[in-house]
């Protein structure tokens, strides 16, 4: 399904047009309009799903071994030191555009290193256990 008022929607499907370094049946990859660094690439389902729990499996499956080409290509095309895949899922994650979405951000010797960053905190193994068994519980009910 498409969305009327998705501008990725729009973009994914070449209504609007973009600098598209990819394209096939389920995905194009363009590059992104206020990039991280140079080559940030965003990687579009030409269907419209708002995040990672909405997307269908076999868009799913496909989807890495699509990331991994195109950031292999942007990696050899600028001489790229690294890559971040990085993937927001709602507003707390900093989902900005509710089309999902993958980003691939080539990264450089020379970045600032403070772009895909968080502070690590200590953790306490009971509190580690818990939580871990929390989410085992949810696995086997899915
Ligand atoms: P996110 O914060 O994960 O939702 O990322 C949304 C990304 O989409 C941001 O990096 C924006 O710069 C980018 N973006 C928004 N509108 C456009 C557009 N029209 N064309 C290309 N990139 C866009
Ligand atoms: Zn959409």
């Amino acid at each position: 399904m498409k969305k009327d008022d998705c501008i990725f929607c729009k973009i994914a499907n070449g209504e609007i047009g973009s600098d598209t370094v990819y394209e096939d049946d389920m995905f194009r990859a363009i590059l992104d309009l206020s990039p991280a660094s140079k080559g940030h690439i965003l990687i579009l389902p030409k269907e419209h799903y708002d995040d990672l729990f909405e997307l269908s499996d076999e868009c799913g499956e496909r989807l890495m071994a699509t990331a991994k080409k195109v950031a292999l290509a942007a990696k050899k095309a600028l001489h790229a030191d690294g890559i971040n895949l990085v993937q927001n899922n709602g507003e707390a994650a900093g989902q900005t555009v509710r089309h999902f979405h993958m980003h691939i951000i080539p990264r450089y010797e020379s970045d600032d290193k403070t772009m895909v960053a968080w502070t690590p905190h200590d953790s306490d193994p009971e509190e580690q256990k818990q939580i871990a068994s929390a989410i085992l519980k949810e696995i086997k009910e899915l």
